[in-house]
C-alpha cells in the first residue's frame, strides 16, 4: 500500500500533486511519501510484536537523513555498511545501541569509529576481520560487541548480484566453520560475542529462504549453548521483496507467520535490516519527456533522467512501472516504446519495449517504486549533478536534498600548477 494516486486527474504523492513539485524545484527529482514510509515501518514492526526485537533500516536502500530519522523516531535503527553510513545515523539521531554494522571489508578507521560511538555490535564477517576489531579495541582499551555473519548456503531465489547467502559468494562465515569461528572468537581478550547474524539477498518473494536460512543458523545458535556460548541477539537480516511488476512477495504478516515461532524458541532479541520493503514502494522518480522519436521500427521516449539518476533497470535488467502524471494521457494511442536517458550508452534506459500512452514533449511521468537503492545509486555520470529528493507530508512538502549544481560537480578538483 502506498501513497501515490490520480485525483482529479492528476497524479499525487499523498495531497501534493506531482506536477507542482515538478514546476517548482525543476524535474528529475525524487519524490517520498512520509505517510508511506511511517506506514511501511509500522506494518513491519508490528508484524513482529511478539517477539522482542529492534527493526535496523538499511541504511543503504535510501540514506537521506530525513528518510533515517523517520525511522528513529518510530523507534527504529540502523543497519550500516560503511563509516559514511555511521555518520549519517548518527547524524539522523539513530541511538548508537540499535546500530549494527555489516561488510565484508570493514578498515581500521571504520571500526574504530564505530567502537567509539558504541554500535550495539558488529556483524563479522571473517577470521581476519575478527582480529583486527579485537586489536582496535584493545587499542581503545574496550571490548567490541560482535555477532558473526554466517552464510547458511540457501538460494533466495532472486537476481545474482543481490543473492548474498550461497556459498560461493563473498559475504559471510560458512556455515560449517562457524562453530569453529565461534569458539577462536571467544578465546580473544578485546571480543564480546553478544549475537549471529544471516542476510541472503535482497528482493526475495517467497517465505521458504527466509525459513530454511532460519533454521540451518538456530541450529547454530542450539550448538554454540552447548559450547557455552550464549548469545543474546539473533539478526535475521533484510531482503523481503516488494511488488515492481507482478511480484506477489509475502506480507510481513505471512513472513512472520512463518518465522515467529522459531524466533521465539530462541529467547533472543531479533534484529531485522529490511531496507527495500520499508522504502522502495515509498518513492517515486518524476521525469520529463523530451522528446519521442522512431528508428528503424523503434520507438524512444527520450526523457531527462538516466541511468545515473536510477541505475536498476541498467544494472539488474529490472522493471519499474511508469505513469503519466496526467490521468487522461492515459487514453491516448498506446505504442511499444524505450523510455530512455541522455546518456552516451546503450545500456541507459528506465524501460524497454513498454507499451506506453504517447507522450508529448515536456510532459511528466512518474517512474514508480523508485525509493529504495535509486537515489543512493546514482552517480554524476556524464556530468549530471544529482538529483533533488523532496519529502511529501500531507498538503506539503520539503526539499530534502537539494540539486546539485555544476559548481557541485567540480567541488575538490584541482589543476596542478604546471598546467596553468
Ligand atoms: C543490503 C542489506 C540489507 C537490506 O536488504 P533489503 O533487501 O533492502 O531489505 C540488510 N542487511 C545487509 C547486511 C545488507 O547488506
Amino acid at each position: 500500500m502506498n501513497h501515490f494516486d490520480y485525483k482529479e486527474g492528476q497524479f499525487h504523492c499523498e495531497d501534493v500533486p506531482l506536477a507542482r513539485i515538478a514546476e517548482e524545484v525543476g524535474t528529475p527529482f525524487y519524490c517520498y511519501s512520509h505517510a508511506t514510509l511511517l506506514r511501511h515501518f509500522t506494518v513491519f514492526d508490528q508484524a513482529f510484536r511478539e517477539v522482542p526485537h529492534l527493526v535496523c533500516f538499511a541504511v543503504k536502500a535510501n540514506s537521506n537523513l530525513a528518510v533515517i530519522r523517520i525511522f528513529a523516531k518510530a523507534g527504529g535503527g540502523a543497519d550500516i555498511v560503511s563509516g559514511g553510513e555511521l555518520y549519517r545515523a548518527q547524524k539522523a539521531g539513530v541511538p548508537a545501541n540499535k546500530t549494527v554494522f555489516a561488510g565484508v571489508g570493514k578498515t581500521h578507521t571504520e571500526i574504530e569509529d564505530a567502537l567509539k560511538a558504541g554500535i550495539l555490535m558488529f556483524n563479522v564477517e571473517s577470521s581476519q576481520e575478527l582480529l583486527l576489531i579485537d586489536l582496535v579495541a584493545g587499542k581503545l582499551g574496550v571490548k567490541a560487541p560482535v555477532a558473526l555473519r554466517v552464510n547458511p548456503d540457501v538460494d533466495p531465489q532472486t537476481h545474482p548480484y543481490i543473492s548474498t547467502g550461497l556459498k560461493q559468494s563473498k559475504f559471510g562465515i560458512s556455515i560449517e566453520g562457524a562453530l569453529e569461528e565461534y569458539k577462536n572468537a571467544s578465546k580473544l581478550p578485546n571480543i564480546e560475542i553478544v549475537g549471529m547474524h544471516k542476510h541472503i539477498g535482497s528482493q526475495i518473494t517467497l517465505v521458504s529462504p527466509f525459513a530454511d536460512a532460519l533454521e540451518k543458523t538456530l541450529e547454530l545458535v542450539v550448538a554454540l549453548r552447548d559450547e557455552g556460548i550464549n548469545i543474546s541477539y539473533v539478526d535475521i537480516g533484510g531482503g523481503l521483496g516488494i511488488t515492481y511488476n507482478d511480484e506477489a512477495p509475502p506480507h510481513p504478516d505471512e513472513l512472520a507467520k512463518a518465522i515467529v515461532p522459531m524466533l521465539k524458541e530462541t529467547g533472543c532479541t531479533i534484529v531485522f535490516e529490511p531496507g527495500r520493503v520499508l522504502v522502495g514502494n515509498a518513492g517515486a522518480l518524476v521525469t520529463r519527456a523530451l522528446f519521442t522519436k522512431t528508428n528503424a521500427d523503434k520507438t524512444f521516449i527520450i526523457v531527462d533522467a538516466a541511468m545515473n539518476d536510477l541505475a536498476r533497470p541498467s544494472l539488474y535488467g529490472s522493471y519499474q512501472h511508469i505513469v503519466p502524471l496526467l490521468q487522461e494521457a492515459a487514453k491516448r494511442k498506446k505504442t511499444t516504446a524505450d523510455v530512455v536517458g541522455p546518456i552516451c550508452e546503450s545500456g541507459d534506459f528506465l524501460a524497454k519495449g513498454r507499451v506506453l500512452p504517447e507522450f508529448y514533449p515536456d510532459e511528466l511521468m512518474a517512474v514508480m517504486s523508485a525509493g529504495a537503492y535509486g537515489f543512493t545509486m546514482s552517480s554524476n555520470y556524464n556530468s549530471r549533478p544529482r538529483v533533488p529528493e523532496v519529502l511529501v507530508h500531507g498538503a506539503t512538502y520539503d526539499v530534502i536534498r537539494k540539486r546539485e549544481t555544476v559548481q557541485d560537480l567540480v567541488r575538490g578538483e584541482i589543476i596542478p600548477a604546471y598546467l596553468e
